[in-house]
């Protein structure tokens, strides 16, 4: 493995040196292999992988540190948070050259803990290797995870929990909430921060005229990207605070996050946020609201008789965000429905299906394939208000004729995946695993990497529905 330290070159108040404590008896939870190929892990160390993962054995050379940050939680400033159980130990070459981040979570107490025990258990591990893994795999840009320990060493939260420790991958770990953290308590850091963040993450925009302003236009543009492919698979974050963000526009920090089923864009799939601000419905304007609170923070880089000017760049950079949050959400809706991106009536004919998906609650992922499928008479079979469906379906085939129908159907074929992370697949697996049975995982893992291939053979019948209209909810919250 390459690799190498660049945060710990940063000015010292930006993290705190610490190494991890190590997880208690420790054992295999998962392994993702072709993930530890792609970082170049040699043989040895593929070995020793148990020992990585529970922080037993450091690589060489590297520096584990706890990173400080602040952040927005629930729309209010929350002031200074940072890494209270994860660390980041080093950057790491993959075989295509790009720095990836190697983030240890659940390794122990850091000076930013607050009133927490530094340690995650082994349900939210568990969630989080898997919805890491299959996002990726659904073509969302994301975190992974190499492999994640289980412990007999037991972590308190609303019962005894097993305890677990994840080592995950990113290309960056660095939050809108470090820019916050910098201006409110060392401003006079933020011009070299910046610098560096650009330097690293979008070295194209250090030759713009106004670096600052490409930067910002370019995070913009990440984010309303994963934002729409967020929408486009269902996936509901759970707590898009402005410290689970990342200035490059991959998934970070799993909590709470649900895969939509039944398709209801109000759905709260985080049982702590009591007023639904994070529901699925609500991400796009979330992540609007997270990046003007962001850009805030670029201002105090203009002189003070420059700022107006800095703002307005700025303003015209986040106007940008709807559009393109727009075109990819428009152009991926369309493949889903197999219809063409330029059909002037594409998008009210995707919408209008939508909408029965939602007065009939109709599972969301199901619903497109049986589409994709022409199972069209099991979706009608599936609705009350036939009117509704038969006028969708007439509009629909109307739209369809005279298009290449072959091109559509590949498109269908690459937008619409048969496999996503449903919350009761994923508690099956965690029930398994607390019963040391990491089978359940095992096979969700091999599922989920090509979740768009039927997979006759892996799959069950309960991978494909929803839970039965009715049926209690599992309460998935913060704690983790
Ligand atoms: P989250 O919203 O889960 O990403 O976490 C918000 C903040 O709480 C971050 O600063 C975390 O590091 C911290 N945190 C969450 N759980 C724990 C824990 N068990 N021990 C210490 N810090 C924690
Ligand atoms: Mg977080």
């Amino acid at each position: 493995m390459h690799l190498i330290s660049r945060y710990a070159q940063l000015d010292p108040r930006l993290f705190s040196k610490q190494r991890p404590t190590v997880l208690k008896g420790a054992k295999a939870g998962h392994f993702n292999q072709p993930l530890a190929d792609q970082l170049q892990w040699t043989a040895d160390e593929q070995a020793a992988w148990v020992d990585i993962c529970s922080g037993q054995h450091l690589f060489e050379a590297t520096e584990p540190l706890a990173m400080v940050y602040a952040g927005h939680q629930f729309g209010h400033w929350a002031g200074q948070l940072g890494d209270g159980r994860g660390l980041l130990l080093a950057q790491v070459l993959d075989r295509q050259g790009q720095v990836i981040d190697l983030h240890l979570k659940g390794a122990g107490k850091t000076p930013y803990s607050r009133m927490g025990d530094g340690r995650a258990v082994l349900r939210s591990v568990i969630r989080e290797y898997l919805a890491g893994h299959a996002l990726t795999a659904l073509g969302v840009p994301s975190s992974q995870s190499v492999g994640f320990t289980s412990s007999a060493q037991g972590v308190q939260r609303e019962v005894l929990e097993p305890g677990a420790m994840l080592l995950r991958t990113a290309d960056c770990h660095i939050r809108f909430g470090h820019f916050e953290w910098i201006n409110q308590y060392a401003p006079e850091l933020l011009k070299d921060f910046v610098q560096q963040c650009i330097t690293w993450h979008y070295p194209d925009c250090l030759d713009a005229e106004q670096p600052v302003v490409a930067f910002a236009h370019a995070v913009i543009k990440k984010t309303a990207i994963m934002i729409a492919k967020w929408q486009l698979v269902g996936f509901a974050h759970g707590v898009m605070n402005t410290d689970n963000l990342n200035i490059t526009g991959s998934t970070l920090d799993f909590g709470p996050f649900g895969f939509l089923e039944r398709f209801k864009p109000n759905w709260i799939n985080n049982h702590s946020d009591h007023q639904g601000r994070y529901t699925y419905q609500n991400q796009p304007s979330v992540a609007h609201w997270n990046l003007w609170v962001w850009l805030n923070n670029l201002i105090p880089l203009a002189a003070d008789d420059q700022q107006d000017e800095l703002k307005t760049a700025l303003q015209a950079a986040l106007a940008t965000f709807e559009p393109i949050f727009l075109q990819t959400y428009q152009d991926g809706l369309a493949h889903k429905m197999g219809l063409p991106t330029f059909h002037h009536d594409s998008l009210a004919c995707g919408t209008a299906f939508l909408s029965i998906l939602q007065k009939e609650k109709l599972d969301y992922t199901q619903s497109f394939i049986r589409l994709q499928t022409k199972a069209y008479q099991a979706l009608r079979d599936d609705c009350i208000d036939l009117e509704a469906f038969d006028a969708f379906m007439t509009n629909y085939h109307q739209i369809r004729s005279n298009q290449n129908i072959d091109e559509l159907q590949t498109l269908m074929c690459q937008h619409n995946p048969r496999y996503i992370l449903r919350n009761h697949m994923a508690q099956a697996a965690i029930e398994a695993a607390e019963r040391d049975d990491f089978t359940e995982v095992d096979r969700l893992f091999h599922l989920l990497a090509t979740p768009y291939t039927q997979q006759v053979e892996r799959e069950k019948a309960t991978d494909l529905t929803p839970p039965a209209l009715g049926d209690a909810e599992i309460a998935i919250s913060c704690s983790s």
